[in-house]
């Protein structure tokens, strides 16, 4: 047999999950031109790009711009995608390591952290992640019923969904219609009864998780003020020591003198108000068959003296905020896949940089992960790019010092091909599938002056890809 990696005898991968990171897998495994690499993508939608199309912000278009990029890698020779394969389901995860040298999870976090507090599963109670797919026309969340005809809405958390959240309930109708925000989406959000969004921090300002663009925007609405209450925006002693020193983070200065700003202003008598409260938990969400209101406790901040750490303390006052729909923006985690070691506590597969370690600490060879699977769910976009360039050298290392298992099964383009026509007639999405309903989506968008119309079940995503342009891959 000829060395791996050569014409005759190429290094195939599989990648499980098309998001950021595992195009960046993709991009980095195929970058080495002396190298015969072989990347088959899987994706459990007829659709690629993870996060970039199901969690980003419709409001967003520009950070979207990552995917041109990941268009460049799947026109790559070696590249091919398969959507609309749930790893797990059609296929399991054993089968896929028999027929590759490598198998690459990127699969990401697919779930959301949980409150635990009475009342969370009170109807009006959701997680923003259901919320952030439902607007997106992610098909799984497009039945879904949000009552929106609620003045007031509580989002708990202080990270970038909870950002996105506000500002998407507080757009205008011709805002969202600019957009590619699910269609189901833009009536019931455009005339929302929600008057007040207020987003609540169990922190203080100077431990926000928000970046800074994304809170400057909560200041720069057509149509909601934004209003935090100076008291609010008043920093406790460990705080003020932290902006002041030297080891302030920017961004963390840059919220909060942009906090400060926002305490300063006068409502200019908007439509609606965004509310930032910080040091404030919730302790209850309360209603009769559904939410009426949630209880909050008032936090201090502590320092912890061995780590830094600085975490809330409830002083034991309550408040009750009326409200009819709370959303929970706390984190996403992930969920593990069968036959594959998992840390349930952090929501990852075991992994020491990025290679697969069995529950022994051992390395499972020919494993890797990538992304918010392999070390939850933190980052932009572009930190992808290096945590998945850090695992393809070990991939790369583990090459070259012979650590890439031969797989039990022919390692061909076939038999992979094989097992899916018999698992999946007919219902495999290839990349030129996929460029056939992006096609058929920007058609639709284009007369309304819109960047796409998406289709929001796998049916309809189904039939368009069966009219695929260019050369099949
Ligand atoms: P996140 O940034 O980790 O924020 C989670 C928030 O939930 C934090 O404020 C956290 O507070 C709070 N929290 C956690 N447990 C809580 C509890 N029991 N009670 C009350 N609050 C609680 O998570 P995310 O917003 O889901 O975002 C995930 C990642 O995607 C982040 O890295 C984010 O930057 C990124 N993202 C980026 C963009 C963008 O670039 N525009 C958009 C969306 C998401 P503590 O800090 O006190 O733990």
């Amino acid at each position: 047999m000829s060395a791996l990696a050569t014409p005759e005898n190429p290094l195939r991968v599989a990648i499980v999950g098309s998001g950021p990171a595992g195009f960046y897998a993709a991009e980095s495994l195929l970058a080495k031109p002396e190298l015969s690499v072989e990347v088959d993508m899987f994706d459990r939608l007829p659709t690629p790009f993870g996060l970039v199309r199901a969690g980003v912000a419709p409001d967003h278009p520009k950070i979207k711009n990552v995917i041109r990029r990941y268009e460049k890698t799947a026109s790559n020779e070696g590249f091919r995608f398969f959507g609309n394969v749930e790893i797990g389901r059609e296929v399991h995860p054993a089968e896929l390591a028999e027929r590759y040298h490598a198998v690459v999870y990127a699969y990401g976090s697919s779930t959301d952290r949980q409150l635990g507090i009475p009342g969370e599963e009170l109807p009006g109670s959701h997680a923003a992640t259901e919320f952030v797919a439902w607007y997106n026309a992610h098909p799984d969340f497009a039945d879904r019923e949000f009552d929106l005809s609620c003045e007031r809405v509580v989002v708990i958390g202080n990270g970038n969904v909870a950002a996105d959240v506000a500002r998407m309930l507080a757009l205008t109708r011709s805002e969202l219609e600019e957009t590619d925000t699910a269609d189901h989406a833009i009536g019931p959000m455009a005339e929302s009864g929600i008057r007040e969004i207020v987003v609540l921090g169990r922190r203080g300002p100077a431990q926000a998780a928000f970046t800074n663009p994304e809170v400057r925007e909560l200041g720069e609405m057509v149509d909601a003020d934004v209003f935090i209450d100076p008291a609010d925006c008043e920093l406790d002693d460990v705080s003020r020591a932290y902006i002041d020193s030297d080891e302030a983070d920017m961004t963390t200065r840059k919220n909060v003198d942009i906090f400060t700003e926002f305490s300063r202003r006068e409502p200019e008598g908007k439509r609606r108000r965004i509310v930032l409260r910080f040091l404030c938990s919730p302790v209850e969400i309360k209603g009769d068959g559904r939410v009426e209101s949630i209880v909050v406790g008032r936090n201090e901040l502590v320092k912890d003296p061995d780590t830094g750490r600085v975490s809330a303390r409830d002083t034991g006052e309550r408040d009750e905020i009326e409200c009819g729909l709370v959303f929970r923006s706390i984190g996403y985690k992930g969920v593990g896949l069968e036959g594959i070691p998992f840390d349930a506590d952090r929501g990852v597969i075991r992994n020491e940089d990025g290679r697969v370690l069995d529950d022994e600490g051992a390395q499972v060879e020919g494993q890797y992960v990538v992304g918010w699977i392999k070390r939850g769910p933190s980052g932009v976009i572009g930190t992808n790019k290096k945590d998945a360039q850090g695992t393809i050298d070990h991939l790369f290392e583990d090459l070259e010092e012979g650590r890439i298992p031969a797989p039990a099964l022919a390692a061909d383009q076939a038999s992979i091909e094989e097992l899916l026509a018999e698992r999946s007639p007919d219902a495999v999405v290839s990349y030129a599938g996929w460029e056939a309903i992006d096609a058929a989506e920007k058609g639709k968008g284009e007369p309304l002056g819109r960047p796409r119309v998406k289709f929001c079940t796998i049916d309809e995503m189904l039939e368009a890809s069966r009219a695929p342009q260019g050369a099949a891959r």
